[in-house]
């Protein structure tokens, strides 16, 4: 039995901070599913949430249920749902497109004008339930571990950023080693990068980039990372580049170690313009450069999918904490000490 409340975190007020408290288990219409969490994860967006910084200000509407990258099991399905049955595990695509925009309707769906995010602009899933459109949900294999149900968002951002190039034979410089960092190196190795180059500031994750299968560490502050790299690609520079961190700094030394005629797949979000010298790190040099934007629908789900299934890729590295989500306040200090990559916050009803 469904019952008719539930305990969610909440983003109460516009104001820093969330809190626990009973909400009403949402009513689901005829084409969605109610999803009972297992598992939700942080990521960093949920940080800006909670301090409440000029982005969330001026993004999000209170009062809401923050959360966007889970799993759990289905609990109820609508009326027209098919193909979807109660007790499937399943994760979702977060991102809402509209499907009459000229992006839904031409195949570019994952950069809809009219995007909706749940957890961003509607209700999440740090909560016992989350609804959820059945045409968002994606039915997780039992031959990946249960534990990376949560995390086939992150996984699929970094799954779409390194496959947007050729990436076997590459050389490859991954600037940022957050969790979808570490994750598009362990893509980059599984997919047959040459030599990974991971450019990280914290220790311990650079540490994580080596178990993840990069095979040169650098620190950005170290003063010879471009005479590294350069000697190491043969006076080249890298065949391509994954930007990680939304860092100025690591952008422009991203572009320095990008080869002539080279890659540079940007998924990192600057919290402001960044000024690049163009003519050097783009025009000259004839780069292809790459924005990306969530997750293709759904060419990136089957791509994680399969990699996690047959590639041996083991994302367990990178899941430094685990929490009850009721220990939310714990989990947002210790990703911002930068002392955990992904926390995965349990549910227990
Ligand atoms: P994160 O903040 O955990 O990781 C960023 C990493 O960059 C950190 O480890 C940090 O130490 C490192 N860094 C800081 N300065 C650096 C420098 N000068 N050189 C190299 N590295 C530096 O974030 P994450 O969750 O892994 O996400 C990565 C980025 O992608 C963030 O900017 C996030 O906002 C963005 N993002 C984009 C999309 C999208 O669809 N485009 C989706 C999710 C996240
Ligand atoms: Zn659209």
């Amino acid at each position: 039995m469904i019952p008719k409340t539930m305990q969610a975190l909440v983003k109460a007020a516009a104001a820093p901070g969330m809190e626990m408290r009973e909400m009403p288990v949402p009513a689901i219409g005829p084409n969605d599913v109610l999803v009972a969490v297992e598992t939700a994860s942080v990521c960093g967006t949920d940080l800006h949430i909670y301090h409440w910084d000029e982005w969330a200000q001026a993004r999000i509407k209170p009062p809401y249920i923050p959360g966007h990258e889970f799993c759990g099991t289905i609990a109820a399905i609508g009326d027209l749902v098919q193909d979807l049955q109660i007790g499937d595990f399943v994760s979702a695509e977060m991102h809402v497109a509209c499907g009459h925009c000229l992006q839904c309707r031409s195949g570019q769906a994952h950069v809809c004008q009219f995007v909706k995010i749940l957890g961003v602009d509607a209700d999440g899933a740090f909560a016992d339930y989350v609804r959820i459109p059945a045409s968002n949900i994606w039915k997780l294999s039992p031959a990946i571990p249960r534990d990376f149900g949560s995390l086939f968002d992150p996984f699929g951002n970094a799954v779409h950023t390194v496959l947007s190039g050729s990436i076997a034979g590459q050389t490859v410089a991954v600037t940022g080693c957050g969790p979808i960092g570490l994750f598009s190196i362990a893509v980059a190795k599984a997919c047959g990068a040459s030599h990974i180059f991971a450019i990280e500031p914290n220790a311990q994750r650079r540490e994580l980039a080596r178990r993840m299968g990069a095979r040169t560490l650098l620190d950005p502050a170290s003063g010879d990372v471009e005479q590294q790299v350069k000697a190491a690609t043969g006076g080249n520079g890298v065949d391509v580049l994954l930007e990680m961190s939304g860092h100025p700094s690591a952008i422009a030394q991203g572009f320095r170690l990008l080869r002539m005629g080279g890659r540079a797949s940007l998924l990192g979000i600057p919290s402001r313009p960044v000024e690049l010298d163009l003519a050097n790190a783009v025009i000259f040099k004839g780069a292809t450069v790459h924005g990306i934007n969530g997750r293709k629908m759904y060419e990136t789900w089957f791509q994680a999918e399969a990699l996690l299934r047959e590639s041996g890729i083991d994302l367990a590295p990178v899941i430094t904490h685990r929490l009850p989500l009721a220990q939310f306040d714990e989990a947002m200090h210790l990703l911002e000490s930068g002392e955990a990559s992904k926390i995965l916050l349990t549910v227990k009803r």
